[in-house]
């Protein structure tokens, strides 16, 4: 059996009249992420740390930004999309950990909610999804309430 890790970085710009979708779960606040679709962050830094793992591209390479189909996409889709393509190589998902940074909302008690959804789209175990937020310490864009970000590693592992 071998292991394979890959990255995944994601950023959306916050306005005021978007829905704030992360990890597959809709928040109550009063801004959300600017995007061509849902702007799920955590979703897809995970879409591409799986893609980065298996070494099969990235998000924009699978579903281009310019693709009138992936307006207002449910990002889950990616990542069930992801699911698939890691299944065509044989590779499992051992684990996901994952960052995400806003300065507001508290993202804590939505973890449960968030690992359940991620964990379903994949066709795995939430406890192979682990989720830490993080503020920004109100510095920068995110800092300023203007910007949420996430990091996730993906570790897969093929036989
Ligand atoms: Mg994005």
């Amino acid at each position: 059996m071998s292991t394979r890790c890959g990255i995944g970085y994601d950023l959306h710009r916050l306005a005021e009249g978007r829905k704030l979708i992360v990890g597959g779960i809709e928040l109550p606040f009063d801004k959300g992420p600017v995007g061509h679709s849902d702007g799920d962050v955590l979703a897809h830094a995970l879409c591409d740390a799986l893609l980065g793992a298996a070494g099969l591209g990235d998000i924009g390479t699978h579903f281009p930004g310019t693709d009138p189909q992936w307006k207002g996409a449910n990002s889950l889709l990616f990542l069930e999309h992801a699911k698939k393509l890691l299944a065509d190589k044989n590779f499992a998902i051992e684990h996901v950990d994952a960052v995400v940074i806003t300065e507001k909302p508290k993202l804590g008690p939505h973890f449960p909610k968030m690992r359940e959804a991620l964990a379903k789209a994949l066709g795995v175990s939430s406890d192979k999804i682990h989720l830490k937020a993080k503020t920004n310490e109100g510095v920068d864009a995110i800092g300023r309430g203007e910007a949420i970000a996430a990091h996730v590693v993906a570790t897969l592992s093929s036989r």
